[in-house]
């Protein structure tokens, strides 16, 4: 029998529509609207799409959209002052810088100057911090999407053996996290995993965040297994993700597909940050 799919689109409406929700409540209680910062530096096209579809969305849900445009050619020091003037302005709730920036900037160091309270990404080194910690603080958009969707489908987490392909920072490192505090048995693999097909068989959620074209088939699933794909690849067959869909869908459980999956996620757990963030500022 073929995998229930997880439907992502739909999961992230509902989302949005409580965030925009909370925010009319925040906003009647305390006066303050949140403001989401969007920082572009330069005119690469996928990130003024990307970056578009974050401002849509801040508005639709009663956000302010305070987007900064800034040339590709802009020193490291004027961005190092447009950020630190956001860090500075109340109306600023959350900041975002949109990755990649120009390669002259170092992103590592913009990041961390972001402030880890507006740092609604939760890239920046104290973010990752609390997360390990499992102290309050923004986590990152991705992976809570991808526990927002488990969660939705009710998939049990607690002693269930968790298996995360991937280890990026933005992705891999902070799903096994979530996951962990979730009290799932976790394991983390990468590109110099032994087996990976045997390690990923395991799994009873597993999550793919690789960037490789259908690399996760259905000899790396176990029968009734969840499957999450994270990966987001453009190819001569248009947007695939990194688990073979059609093989692996006839052994999983449930099964995210590409696109429609985790991808709607990601802005909807952006604006929910935004309003965390606006709620660390107040204090409440
Ligand atoms: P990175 O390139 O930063 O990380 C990829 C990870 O996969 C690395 O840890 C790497 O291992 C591992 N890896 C690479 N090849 C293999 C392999 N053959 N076997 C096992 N592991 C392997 O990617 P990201 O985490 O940033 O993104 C992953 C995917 O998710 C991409 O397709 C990206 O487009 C997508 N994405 C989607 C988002 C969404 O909104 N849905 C948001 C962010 C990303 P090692 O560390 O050893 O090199």
């Amino acid at each position: 029998m073929a995998a229930t799919l997880i439907d992502g689109r739909a999961v992230a409406r509902k989302v949005r529509d409580q965030v925009a929700a909370d925010v009319a409540a925040f906003t009647a209680e305390t006066g303050v609207t949140p403001g989401l910062a969007t920082l572009l530096v330069g005119d690469d096209a996928a990130s003024a799409v990307y970056v578009a579809n974050k401002r849509r969305a801040c508005v639709e849900a009663g956000i302010a959209d305070l987007h900064r445009h800034l040339p590709a050619d802009v020193s490291q020091d004027e961005v190092v002052a447009q950020l630190q003037e956001l860090n500075a302005d109340p109306q600023v709730s959350g900041i975002l810088l949109q990755l990649p920036v120009p390669k002259h900037l170092d992103s590592n160091l913009l990041i961390g100057l972001i402030s880890p309270d507006k740092d609604v990404d939760g890239l920046t080194a104290v973010s990752a911090g609390r997360l390990v910690q499992g102290v309050p603080g923004l986590r990152p958009c991705t992976p809570s999407g991808v526990i927002e969707l488990l969660d939705h489908h009710e998939v049990p987490l607690e002693g269930a053996e968790a298996v995360v392909v991937g280890r990026s920072e933005l992705v891999g490192k902070p799903v096994a996290q979530l996951l962990l505090q979730r009290h799932a048995t976790v394991t983390i693999c990468h590109s110099r995993t032994r087996d990976l097909n045997a390690v990923a068989r395991r799994a009873d959620v597993l999550i793919a965040a690789v960037g490789v074209p259908r690399l996760i088939g259905a000899d790396a699933v176990k029968p009734g297994a969840t499957v999450i794909d994270v990966g987001i690849n453009r190819t001569d067959a248009g947007l695939v993700g990194d688990v073979d869909f059609d093989a692996v869908r006839e052994v999983a459980g449930l099964i995210t597909p590409v696109p429609g999956g985790v991808g709607p996620m990601t802005i909807a757990l952006l604006l929910r940050n935004t309003l965390t963030a606006a709620r660390l500022q107040r204090g409440v």
